[in-house]
C-alpha cells in the first residue's frame, strides 16, 4: 500500500515537473511514467513494486559492465572527499584526467593518443565537428566546413549532433539545423545475408555525393562503425576500409563515432577493429563510465595533434567545465580495469557467439522473424509479414512495439526500432552476461513473438 501511494505521487510529480528526454509528452500526461526503477544489480533493474527486469539494452546501450559495481561507486567517494572537481582550463590540470588520457591512448588503435574530454556523446559529436573545422581552418581552408554524415545515422541531439544525425524524425522537430550538413546513403544491410551479398552501391553514392558538393568544401565525414539508433545495421565487410580509402583519397578527416560500439560492445575494444580501421578522431561516452557518472571523449591521432601544435597561434576556443572531471575520469579508469580484469572484450565475443546461435534458432522457429544479426552483444531481429520476400507488416499494427510490449510483460527489456517503416528488435545486454542469462533472453523473445504471429 505503501509503495503504490509513493508510485502514485512520484508519478504526479513527475508529469508536473519532468520534462522526459526522448520521449511522448502527451503520453506521459496521459498515462505518468510506466515504469520507475529504484536499484540495479548486474544485469538487472528493480522497479519500485519490486518487480525485477532484465535491462537488455544495457539501459541505452551504456551499462557495459553491468548495474550496482560498488568499486565506482566507491572511487567516486574518494575522489570527491579528496579533491571532486578543479578546472583543466589553460595550465591547470590533475592526475585523473592525466592517467585517463593515457589509458585511452593505449586502448585505442594506431596513434590515436590524444584525448578531449566531454561529459558525454553529442557534446564528443560536436566537438569532433568543430575541430575538423578548426583543423581545416588553421590549414588555411576554412571553406573546408561540410560535414558528410550518412541516412539513419545517429550522433545525438545538441546542435551539431543532430545536424549530422540522418533521422529524418531528429530534424523536424526543430526549425532549422546548423548549415552545411550533407547526408551519404548507409549500406543499409540489416541481415547477415545481407552482409555478405550486398553490392557496395552506396559506396559509389558517397563518392558522386562527394564530387558533387567538392571533395575541397568537405571537412569530414562521420560513421558509426554499426548504425545504433538507426535500426542496428552492420555494414558489410570492405565497407570501412572502402571509406577510410575515400577520405584519404580526398583528404576527408574520418570520424569515427564509437559511442555505442567502444568498450567492449562488440566483442573488440572499438567497433573499427573488425574493419582494421584507424579514424583521425574516435568519438566516446557511454560505456567509457558504463553510465555510472557522464563522461565523454574525442581522441585524436598524434598526425593532427602534431598539426595543431603547429598550426595553433593562441588559445583553443572550445572546452567544457567539465572537460576532464575528476571525479568522471577515475571513475573511467576504473570501470576499465574492471572490463580488462573480467576479460570482459573475450566474454563478449563468447556470448555474441551464443546470441547468433540463439538468433538463428529464433529465426527458424517463428515466420515472422528475419535479418537476424550481431557483433558481440549488439544485435537485433526484423519481424516481417513474409520474410521470404521481406513484406512488412503494416505500420500501423505497432509490430515491433507489440513484442517489446510483451517481452516487459516478461520482464525483459529491449527496444523497438521503426523508423522507414521497420520493424527491428534491438538488443544488447551488459557484456557480464552470462550463458543461460543469453538463453533466457532468446527464450522471452519466442515467447513475445508466438503471441504477435
Ligand atoms: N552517438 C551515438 C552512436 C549514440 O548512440 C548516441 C546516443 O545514443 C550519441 C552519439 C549521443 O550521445 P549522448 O546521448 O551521450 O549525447
Amino acid at each position: 500500500e505503501k509503495i503504490k501511494d509513493l508510485k502514485s505521487e512520484l508519478s504526479e510529480l513527475d508529469k508536473k515537473h519532468f520534462l522526459h528526454p526522448t520521449s511522448s509528452i502527451k503520453m506521459q500526461q496521459e498515462s505518468g511514467p510506466a515504469y520507475i526503477f529504484v536499484k540495479g544489480r548486474g544485469i538487472y533493474l528493480e522497479e519500485i513494486s519490486g518487480e525485477t527486469f532484465i535491462d537488455g539494452m544495457s539501459s541505452l546501450w551504456n551499462v557495459n559492465i553491468g548495474h550496482g559495481r560498488e568499486e565506482l561507486g566507491r572511487v567516486a567517494n574518494e575522489q570527491m572527499n579528496t579533491m571532486a572537481f578543479s578546472s583543466a582550463f589553460s595550465t591547470y590540470s590533475h592526475e585523473p584526467a592525466i592517467r585517463l588520457a593515457k589509458k585511452l591512448s593505449e586502448l585505442t588503435p594506431g596513434d590515436l593518443n590524444v584525448c578531449f574530454f566531454t561529459s558525454g556523446g553529442s557534446e564528443s559529436n560536436d566537438s569532433a565537428i568543430k575541430m575538423a573545422r578548426h583543423y581545416w581552418k588553421l590549414k588555411g581552408k576554412p571553406e573546408r566546413k561540410k560535414i558528410l554524415s550518412r541516412k539513419l545515422a545517429y550522433h545525438g541531439v545538441s546542435m551539431g549532433a543532430t545536424s549530422a544525425t540522418g533521422i529524418p524524425e531528429f530534424h523536424e522537430m526543430t526549425s532549422s539545423l546548423a548549415p552545411d550538413f550533407v547526408y551519404a546513403p548507409s549500406p543499409n544491410a540489416r541481415s547477415w545475408s545481407e552482409i555478405e551479398d550486398v553490392d557496395l552501391t552506396c559506396i559509389d553514392e558517397t563518392i558522386k555525393i562527394i564530387e558533387k558538393e567538392g571533395p575541397e568544401t568537405i571537412a569530414a565525414f562521420i560513421m558509426e562503425p554499426i548504425q545504433g539508433a538507426g535500426g542496428m545495421i552492420i555494414p558489410p565487410n570492405g565497407y570501412l576500409k572502402a571509406m577510410r580509402e575515400i577520405c584519404d583519397k580526398y583528404g576527408i578527416l574520418l570520424i569515427a563515432d564509437e559511442i555505442i560500439t567502444g568498450f567492449g560492445r562488440t566483442g573488440k575494444m572499438f567497433g573499427v577493429e573488425h574493419w582494421d580501421v584507424t579514424p583521425d578522431m574516435m568519438t566516446v561516452a557511454k560505456g567509457i563510465t558504463s553510465g555510472y557518472i557522464p563522461l565523454g571523449a574525442v581522441i585524436f591521432s598524434d598526425r593532427i595533434h602534431q598539426e595543431l601544435i603547429e598550426l595553433s597561434t593562441g588559445t583553443l576556443f572550445h572546452g567544457f567545465t567539465y572537460s576532464g572531471h575528476p571525479t568522471a575520469c577515475m571513475v573511467g579508469l576504473k570501470n576499465i580495469e574492471i572490463i580488462e580484469n573480467e576479460n570482459l572484450v573475450q566474454n563478449t565475443e563468447q556470448r555474441g557467439i551464443e546470441l547468433s546461435k540463439g538468433l538463428t534458432k529464433l529465426e527458424e522457429k517463428h515466420w515472422s522473424v528475419g535479418g537476424i544479426r550481431n557483433k558481440g552483444l549488439l544485435g537485433a531481429f526484423e519481424l516481417y509479414q513474409d520474410c521470404t520476400s521481406k513484406k512488412r507488416f503494416d505500420p500501423s499494427l505497432g509490430v515491433a512495439k507489440r513484442v517489446v510490449d510483451e517481452c516487459l510483460k516478461r520482464k525483459l527489456i529491449v527496444r523497438p526500432i521503426t523508423y522507414e517503416g521497420t520493424d527491428t528488435i534491438a538488443i544488447a545486454p551488459p557484456l557480464i552476461s552470462t550463458k543461460e542469462e543469453i538463453e533466457q533472453i532468446v527464450s522471452i523473445f519466442s515467447d513475445a513473438v508466438s503471441v504477435v504471429e
